[in-house]
This record gives C-alpha cells, structure tokens and sequence, in this order.
C-alpha cells in the first residue's frame, strides 16, 4: 500500500460486518477465558486495541516493525534514552527539543548516565564528543526553532562507525516528509500530540524501531514506567493519522507561500524556512525531505517589544504554544521554548529577541497573509 492508504487501512482487521472505525475500548481490564492461556489483551497499562492500532499504524508510515505508544512525546523520549544504564554516555545534539535538553540534563545524570553535546549541523562532531563508553545519541531536523537542516545520513554514519545506538526525533517532518529508518537510525520517536494527532486535542509519543531488542525495552518501559495513551487518546491519534498525508500537503505548500511573503516584506529582517533558496539547508532539505515542512521561523525588523507584541495584532493566529495542528499558532520563543537559555545562549543560537516561531495550519493561505499583512501594517 502507498503511504496516504496506509495512513488509513494499515490497521485492518477483517471480521465480519466489522465497524468501519475501530471502537473506543474504554475498558481498564479485559477477561480471560481461562486462566490457562493469556488471552491477548488483559489490562490496559499493558495493551489494548486502541494502542495498539495507533503502534502498528505509525510504525507501518515510518517503514519500522514495532511502535510503542506513550502518554506523551516526552514519555516517549525518555523511554528511548532509558536504553543508557548507568556509567554510559550519551550524546546529545546541541540544537534539541527543550524537553529532551531537560532529560538529558536533570533525568539522565540521576540515573548514573554522563551527558555530553554535539553540533548536529556538523557529522564530524560525533566523533568529536563520543566517548569510549557513548551508548546513545539524540537528534532531529528541522531543528527549533532556527529550522536548520541536519544531515541525517551524515551524523548516523559517523554514529554507527563507533557503534552508537541512534534516537531520531521526527515529530517536526513526520514520515511524510522524511523517514530516518532509511537513514539508519535505530529509533524514531514522535510526539503525536503535532502533526499526527493534527488537531491539538491529545497528547501522546509513539516511538518506532525493527530492533527487536529495542522493542522489548520500550515495551517493558512503557508498561513498568506506565506513561500509557488511553483508548481515547490513541483514538484520536489513529483518526488524524488518517488525513496525515494530504493535512501535510496543504501544510506545507500555506508554509511555503508565508516564508515567501515573509522573505520579500520589508518589516522583516531574516526568515528561516528550509524552503527558501538562500536558507543554509536547502540543498540538503532537498535531498532528505520530500517537501520542506510547515514551520518557520522570522525576525522582525524592530524592537523585541515588537516582536513580543505582534501576535495581539494577528486575528487568525493564535499565540500558543505547540505545533502541527489544523490551526496556525505563533510563538515567541524568549519567553516561551527557550526560556530557560540566557541571553547569551539564545543569541548564539540564532534566537535574537526579535524572533517569533510560526506553525502553519490549514486556513486559507490568502487569509492567512492577509493576517499577517496587516499585523506588520499595524507597527
Ligand atoms: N519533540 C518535539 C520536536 C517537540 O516539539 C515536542 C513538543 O513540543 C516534543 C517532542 C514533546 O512532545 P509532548 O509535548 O507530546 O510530550
């Protein structure tokens, strides 16, 4: 099957005059026909068909052999970096999601694991930052909110040469747009609270790998640890994976269009989009992606009171936070995702206080440069 079927049918299951949509099981605990035999399902922190729909689905778009479902991405994540017992060193791009920065840096040394950093835009900096005991290494592209395009190809091969197990975060691109297992990597993670789940009303991880090693780990993490999706809420992620494939279409085609707009308005100073010649990654986007994704980024030319101010001017994007959703949000990332960086910190990391981080829903695109048209008019 192609990837936009499978979004919707790799999960059949073929009973007789079967609903067509998997029902809810709001069910904690299931019954055993004897106590003989374990029957499939038998509590719900262990398995239940809604879980497992939303596993099979997600692992079938990346192109891998077993999915774990998590409560959210982060729970996902932090399974995945549980793979480092304690005296190994794990490797960390530099340029991360702040949630895995802060496992990274307050979980990880708790559990006896050394935490150390590498330049993701740079392959040979693996090498650089590993260790003899360096076990696992963590990255992802686009990278936020600068958007900057790793190498993806480039860094696992560097990893794979010293023997480093490779934690991928693809929640920004989904497997729509770029599928690491192809890359190499070992794990995929996701939070399906973005673009799979699509509508910004769940929050959930899956994380995907064809180790079967890995798999039992996950496994057993996601049952001892607990950080279980309920039905309900891989429910709704199996039902917004089913439009991922044209959702990320028109996402991507509206993100275009804006970073153009964006690119060519005389209020602003620098757009970070991969989608634009002139952006640093952009070949290699090309080459890794299939379209360039619906995130981007923009300074405005001004003041950071105007940057901190310019989303009460938009009227159809909503200031939030969170990403991937049908409806397009700004953020500002100073006092939102990279608060916790100094100054200093967020500067060198090309996050100047006039920066502003913007998700493309799936409005109109006219109406939403109108929007943001007259947001740059107002001041
Ligand atoms: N990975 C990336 C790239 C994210 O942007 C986020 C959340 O913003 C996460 C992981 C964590 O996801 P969740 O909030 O579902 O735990």
């Amino acid at each position: 099957m192609r990837e936009a079927t499978l979004a919707i049918h790799a999960h059949q299951r073929g009973a007789r005059n079967a609903p067509v949509m998997t029902p809810i099981y709001l069910s904690s605990t299931y019954q055993w026909e004897s106590f003989e035999e374990v029957p499939e399902w038998t509590y719900s922190r262990e398995g239940h068909p809604n879980r497992a729909e939303l596993e099979s689905v997600v692992a079938a778009l990346e192109g891998g052999k077993y999915g774990v479902a998590f409560a959210s991405g982060v729970a996902g994540i932090g399974a995945a970096l549980e793979l480092a017992k304690s005296g190994d060193h794990v490797l960390v791009a530099r340029d991360i999601y702040g949630g895995t920065y802060n496992l990274a840096k307050h979980v990880l040394p708790n559990h006896g694991v050394e935490v150390g950093f590498f330049d993701s835009l740079c392959p040979n900096s693996v090498a650089e930052g590993a260790q003899p005991n360096t076990k696992l290494l963590v990255f992802e592209t686009p990278t936020n909110p600068t958007l900057q395009i790793c190498d993806i190809e480039g860094v696992i091969s560097q990893a794979k040469l010293l023997g480093i197990t490779t934690v991928f975060d693809n929640t920004f691109a989904t497997p729509v747009l770029q599928k690491p297992l192809e890359f190499g990597a070992d794990v995929v993670c996701h939070s399906t609270t973005k673009y799979l789940g699509g509508h910004s009303d769940v929050v959930g991880g899956v994380v995907v790998t064809s180790d079967p090693d890995i798999h039992r780990h996950l496994l057993s993490t996601a049952t001892i640890v607990g950080g279980v999706p309920g039905p309900f809420d891989a429910w709704l992620v199996c039902r917004g994976i089913k439009s991922l494939v044209p959702r990320m279409r028109m996402h991507c085609e509206s993100a275009l269009q804006v970073a153009q707009f964006l690119a060519a308005h005389p209020k602003v100073k620098k757009v970070n989009h991969p989608g634009l010649p002139d952006h640093p990654g952009h070949q290699l986007a090309k080459r890794q992606m299939r379209a360039f994704g619906a995130m981007l980024s923009f300074e405005i030319d001004g003041s950071a009171h105007d940057a901190m101010t310019f989303g009460k001017k938009c009227r159809i994007f909503k200031m939030a936070a969170s990403l991937g959703g049908v409806e397009s949000l700004i953020s500002y990332p100073t006092k939102m995702s990279h608060a916790g960086l100094t100054e200093k910190e967020r500067i060198s990391r090309g996050i100047p206080p006039t920066l502003l981080r913007v998700s493309i829903g799936l409005e109109d695109p006219a109406d939403l440069l109108e929007d943001l048209e007259q947001a740059l008019a107002a001041g």
